[in-house]
């Protein structure tokens, strides 16, 4: 592609993935270009309000976001990118979307319905589901597992809740202080956890109330919750102009100012990228606000050597234990209780992120 194809003046920016990062994008630019944004949903979601949505249906009226409600000045498009060429976005429903500048933000897929009204019954589902079982099983021990049984031991003390994990500890993407923090709090509080082993995925329904696992012992509930990790949302892109951007594990390598590497006027953000770092949301939204000052300075013409730079972030996170406990992981101490509870358990961050969203 020529410069001037992409120099000032050339405003039209196609954002693929309605995620964290790429929705925060999208709504920073709609007012200086002229913006397309792909997801396969017509709605925004905060990804770490989910498990509090399940035992309260009510939370995810302020979590999950009309893509329209924030993006009031750009172009919405509810359908799965399918291909990239130099020039167009290719969607499942046959729309071809030009671009001058494009930014890659689909993080991990989700199997999710279409509409937010959809999306709310969803949750009220889930909500009757967990209500009527004396004894839930939750299958995967990272983040949205552990979560949720916290949520669960929390809001519904008497439910038998059994987490298993395939891996030899909790929460395998931070420390291990954090992981023997939540073991112990999650076995205070009667739910048992069963590390090194998996379920059987073929032998579980619902209606039966056994499930198999891997070490032939059969567990007895009600009914499970699947949490185990999604896989990232680039296997489309390995038939497309930017297979040879992506690593080993089907990330997209970016440079220190988050472009795409070898182009010019691809972008990419958020869990997406192979940037050495946790993958976090806070993180993703940095990526969104670095991403968009570059934008921003290309397309009015200004010089690639002025752009800004990402520096990634530190490994912490804080993984919620309920409403008023959690277990944090910070640069030099990792602890468990009511003080990072009061940082997230609360509301989950879903003020905060909406405010950042202009809600
Ligand atoms: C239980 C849990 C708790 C967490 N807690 C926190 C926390 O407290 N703080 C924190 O900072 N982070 C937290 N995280 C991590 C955080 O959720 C992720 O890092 C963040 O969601 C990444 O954002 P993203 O926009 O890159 O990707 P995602 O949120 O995965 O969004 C990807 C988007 O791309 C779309 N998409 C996928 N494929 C396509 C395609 N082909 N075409 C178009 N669109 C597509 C999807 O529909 C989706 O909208 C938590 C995660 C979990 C699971």
């Amino acid at each position: 592609m020529a410069t001037e194809e992409w120099g000032a003046g050339n405003r039209k920016v196609v954002v693929i993935g309605g995620g964290i990062a790429g929705a925060l994008l999208a709504k920073s630019l709609q007012f200086q270009a002229e913006v397309f944004l792909i997801d396969p949903k017509e709605y925004f979601e905060i990804p770490w309000a989910s498990l509090r949505a399940m035992v309260e249906p009510s939370f995810a009226e302020r979590s999950v976001i009309n893509h329209r409600d924030y993006l009031t000045n750009g172009h919405i498009i509810t359908s799965p990118a399918i291909s990239i060429r130099e020039t167009e976005v290719l969607t499942a429903e046959g729309r071809l979307i030009p671009y001058n500048y494009l930014v890659i933000a689909t993080g991990h897929t989700y199997s999710v319905p279409r509409s937010r009204t959809e999306r709310l019954h969803q949750y009220e589902a889930d909500n009757e589901k967990i209500r009527s079982a004396n004894s839930i099983l939750i299958v995967g021990g990272g983040p949205t597992g552990v979560e949720l049984a916290g949520e669960i031991a929390v809001d519904f003390p008497d439910k038998k809740v059994t987490l298993v994990h395939r891996g030899p500890r909790l929460l395998e993407f931070i420390g291990f202080k954090a992981a023997n923090k939540t073991l112990k709090w999650l076995t205070s509080k009667k739910v048992e956890v069963i590390l090194e082993q998996s379920v059987n995925l073929n032998s579980v329904t619902d209606g039966d109330k056994t499930y198999q696992m891997s070490g032939g012992e059969i567990i007895k509930a009600d009914c499970h919750f699947m949490c185990i990790g999604k896989p990232l949302g680039s296997s489309w892109l390995k038939e497309t102009v930017l297979k040879d951007s992506l690593d080993a594990h089907g990330r997209l390598m970016v440079d220190e100012h988050l472009r795409v590497k070898g182009r010019k006027n691809v972008f990419a953000i958020g869990d997406i990228t192979d940037i050495s770092e946790i993958k976090q949301g806070y993180l993703a939204q940095n990526h969104a606000e670095v991403a968009a000052k570059n934008l921003k300075l290309l397309m009015s013409g200004g010089k690639e050597s002025k752009m800004a730079t990402y520096k990634p972030g530190k490994a912490m996170a804080i993984v919620s234990l309920g409403r008023k406990t959690a277990v944090a992981q910070f640069p030099y101490t990792t602890i468990i209780g009511c003080i990072p509870g009061k940082i997230k358990s609360g509301d989950l961050f879903v003020e905060k992120t909406r405010k950042q969203m202009g809600l």
